[in-house]
């Protein structure tokens, strides 16, 4: 198990420690407030994926929150790296959050401003279940989409999909479809959705403020215009999902998942599609590992 965390925040210089005993004031507002972002990085082999894709999206998301970047973006990979070594997972994810920091409560931003907390661990993944997972495919559920408008921002404030999870897992699902108040499916709680029609096109959200734009998403929609397949960018229903050809969800963690129930509906007589199956194999070998190797461990 991974047992090394890094904590920097104002009352901690960067401190690399035993997950055990890392820890954050009660008063962060990470966990007061949920005024914080994060972000999930696959690492594979001992590297990370798409990671300039990630950081990009980091930033954005403290920019949109007006929360000051802890450090540089080059002492932040060194960071990330250095988590991964001294926990030498070679296949997994890596986290890090920032929040807003540690300051009275009080629900306006500090003043003065106080310096953010950043935490990074990293977590090993179950390779063979995830491959198990991805040859048997999975089935979703369809819960009512109850987040706030900016779901564009990777922010910590994930109660309603933590609930929509739990809804899933209940009901012997790995994932829960968000729906939104028209109909359409607008992503899974912690994966983006996706469909293949009949004639074989590829369908997904597009970006708006309604759905995360998921680097995953980003990496499966160069891999199929690569490979000729037809895409496009447009809301589906959930009865549309129900007639598809395929179905399947995206992330970081999950990478891609066939989708071979909804609710209690089968799709593909209940096996992996083609067109994902092909989709998961390119679309891995199109992500990009991070050009700074981590030294060998
Ligand atoms: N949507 C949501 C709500 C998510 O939490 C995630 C995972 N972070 C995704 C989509 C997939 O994004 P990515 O491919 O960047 O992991």
């Amino acid at each position: 198990m991974s047992r090394i965390a890094y904590v920097r925040d104002a009352g901690t210089p960067g401190t690399y420690t035993t997950r055990h005993s890392a820890a954050v004031s009660v008063e962060d507002r990470g966990f007061l407030f949920a005024d914080g972002i994060y972000e999930v990085c696959e690492l594979r082999d001992g590297c990370l994926v798409d990671e300039s894709r990630h950081l990009d999206r980091y930033e954005k998301s403290l920019a949109a929150l007006r929360i000051t970047p802890p450090m540089s973006r080059r002492s932040l990979q060194l960071v990330l790296r250095e988590v991964v070594r001294r926990n030498r997972v070679r296949d997994g994810i890596v986290y890090f959050q920032i929040t807003r920091g540690a300051a009275r409560r009080d629900h306006g931003f500090p003043t003065p401003s106080v310096a953010p907390t950043l935490t990074v661990f990293v977590a090993p993944v179950d390779v063979a279940a995830r491959e198990a997972r991805a040859t048997q495919g999975i089935a979703v559920v369809t819960v009512a989409d109850e987040r706030w408008f900016r779901r564009d921002i990777k922010s910590v404030n994930l109660l309603p999909n933590v609930l929509a999870k739990q809804t899933a897992r209940e009901a012997g699902a790995y994932e829960a479809w968000l729906v939104d108040a028209d109909g359409y499916v607008t992503e899974g709680s912690s994966t983006n959705a996706w469909i293949i029609t009949p004639a074989g096109t590829l369908v997904t959200r597009p970006l708006s403020q309604d759905i995360l734009p998921g680097i995953t998403r980003s990496v499966i929609l160069e891999t199929a215009t690569q490979l000729g397949i037809n895409v496009e960018e447009r809301k589906f229903s959930v009865g549309e999902a129900l007639s598809a050809a395929e179905a399947f969800l995206s992330s970081s963690s999950a990478i891609l998942l066939p989708v071979i129930r909804i609710d209690e509906n089968v799709i593909n007589k209940g096996q992996p599609g083609p067109v994902a199956v092909r989709l998961r194999a390119a679309s891995r070998a199109n992500s990009r590992i991070s050009d700074m190797q981590l030294p060998d461990f």
